[in-house]
């Protein structure tokens, strides 16, 4: 299975590097925290897919919710990567797709 990936930067995601931790704008695309900061602008966050503007708090964009759907993938993908096992994998496919719109 794939991995999911920053749409932006092409990087993985990541639940445990603060850079790469997927976090969601207003609506509901995920970037990676490095994007977020790399697009950050006057407190605000213009979505690069839908254009849809995001307020950040004092240009803090730990403020912004964690992608947790995204995050379960990734456990489930890395504890499937360590067992060789695959049944998993249809299962999370469908949740990366819905979580990507
Ligand atoms: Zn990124
Ligand atoms: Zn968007």
């Amino acid at each position: 299975m794939s991995f999911p990936k920053c749409k932006i930067c092409f990087d993985r995601f990541s639940d445990t590097d603060s850079e790469h931790i997927p976090r969601n704008l207003t609506c509901g695309h995920a970037l990676c925290h490095k994007c977020i900061t790399a697009m950050v602008n006057n407190s605000t966050v213009e979505c690069p897919f839908c254009r849809t503007v995001t307020n950040i708090v004092n240009n803090d964009i730990t403020k912004l919710l964690k992608n947790f759907a995204l995050i379960e993938v990734i456990e489930d993908a890395r504890y499937s990567l360590n067992k060789k096992d695959v049944v998993v994998s249809c299962i999370t496919e469908g949740l990366l797709n819905s979580s990507f719109g």
